[in-house]
């Protein structure tokens, strides 16, 4: 066994212990190299010695996306510049830029992780993988490529756009797998369309995706539509990128997130409690091996939930969350009835809709491309499994803004 399949199988007993060691060290780690958590700690009466196993971790305070801009460009760190090998950015178009500093041993890790995640969908040097994440501050790119390069694959670091483009790579060299944003393979499959290509009879067999919450219905669209396996593959900037924090289970339980490396907590949003496994909340990471800027009890915005903590079908012993079913801040309540754009998208993907904004306003309307006929089935579904009657509207095909990136569906008005 090499040691990428050692950290995707450890024993529950092993990850126990691993996490244990690790938590102890990180938090004094960051206590000790960092004026910042030294101030976030005295701030909250927080005595670091009496922090001592994975239980105590309630006693530290939250850190939150606000703490990161407040830090810019280096105030979190806790290491010298010199250690300093790379930052990435993070979300937020507005405002001061949140940077994540990486040591050597911070970009190692990464690569790690994502080699768990090729290892699980199969991933090899025989591969063409061709990269269509952005490369530059934003994670995706580089993320994907580290790994991919390690592995010694036939690697198309193409980034972000140009579709047409794109798709002639795809077929000009026999792209096997795709990494991009999960809204991405529907515009491919229209264009390929366009240019007189069938999707399923493209190369690409295997998919990555992520970078936004994606539903099940969705997957399956993709899957049937290119004739390839789409996985799920999560992972934030803040806790070292694309592919980090964990991966799909092979047999779709949820995402198992690599407890060795992350502590995961579903902490109600509102009060920051703790809620029980299988209740939804809001995911807070802690990185437990990250050297430039480690996060204590990081306030991720997804919302999640755990699945299981007992051995896996798949085999794999680190716990199952939820695949992410949205942000805490893209979450709509309207009449009382609290939804996700996700759930919506469930729904239109169901009646085969690809393409479709919601707008919250005075009201909520769907907008989606397709058949007048579809309008009332898709009322008819939300009514049922959302509890609202939104008002709906088809629009013809090509009507509606097309992404290459993350998608904006959701417009508030
Ligand atoms: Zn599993």
């Amino acid at each position: 066994m090499n040691n990428i399949e050692k950290g995707i199988y450890l024993p529950r007993g092993k990850i126990e212990e691993i996490k244990r060691k690790r938590f102890k060290s990180v938090v004094k780690y960051a206590y000790d190299n960092s004026a910042f958590y030294r101030r976030l700690f005295k701030e909250n009466g927080v005595d670091v010695e009496s922090i001592k196993s994975p239980e105590d971790i309630t006693k530290l305070p939250f850190t939150t996306k606000q703490h990161l801009r407040e830090a810019y460009p280096l105030k979190m760190s806790c290491v010298p510049k010199e250690r300093i090998v790379r930052i990435q950015m993070s979300g937020g178009t507005t405002g001061q830029p949140v940077i994540i500093p990486y040591t050597r041993e911070d970009v190692e890790q990464w690569k790690e992780m994502l080699l768990r995640a090729f290892y699980i969908a199969g991933i090899t040097s025989k591969d063409v993988i061709q990269i269509t994440p952005a490369f530059g501050l934003w994670n995706g790119g580089f993320g994907f490529h580290f790994a991919a390069d390690a592995i010694n694959a036939f690697v198309i670091p193409i980034g972000a756009g140009n579709t047409r483009n794109q798709i002639k790579f795809m077929v000009d060299f026999g792209t096997t797998v795709l990494c991009a944003t999960a809204s991405y393979p529907l515009r491919i499959a229209e264009i390929a369309e366009e240019m007189g290509y069938e999707p399923s009879e493209l190369p690409v067999n295997k998919m990555l995706l992520g970078a936004e919450p994606w539903s099940d219905e969705m997957r399956r669209q993709i899957e049937k539509t290119f004739n390839a396996r789409a996985f799920d593959i999560p992972g934030l900037t803040e806790m070292g990128g694309v592919g980090t924090v964990g991966f799909e289970c092979p047999d779709r339980n949820g995402l198992h997130i690599w407890e060795d490396n992350y502590i995961v907590e579903i902490v109600d949003p509102e009060t920051g409690e703790v809620v029980d496994d299988g209740e939804e909340g809001e995911v807070v990471y802690t990185s437990l091996n990250r050297k430039a800027m480690p996060l204590l009890r990081y306030r991720s915005g997804e919302v999640s939930a755990v699945v299981s903590r007992e051995k896996c079908e798949c085999g794999i012993e680190h716990m199952v969350i939820k695949r992410i079913r949205g942000r805490t801040d893209d979450m709509v309540i309207y009449k009382g009835v609290k939804f996700y754009p996700s759930d919506v998208e469930q729904i239109l993907a169901y009646h085969g809709v690809r393409h479709y904004i919601i707008e919250v306003g005075n009201g909520i309307r769907v907008i989606f491309e397709g058949e007048n006929g579809l309008t009332r089935r898709i009322a008819k579904d939300i009514k049922e499994f959302l509890g609202f009657t939104p008002r709906i509207e088809a629009v013809a095909n090509g009507t509606l803004e097309r992404f290459e990136g993350k998608a904006k569906r959701l417009v508030r008005g």
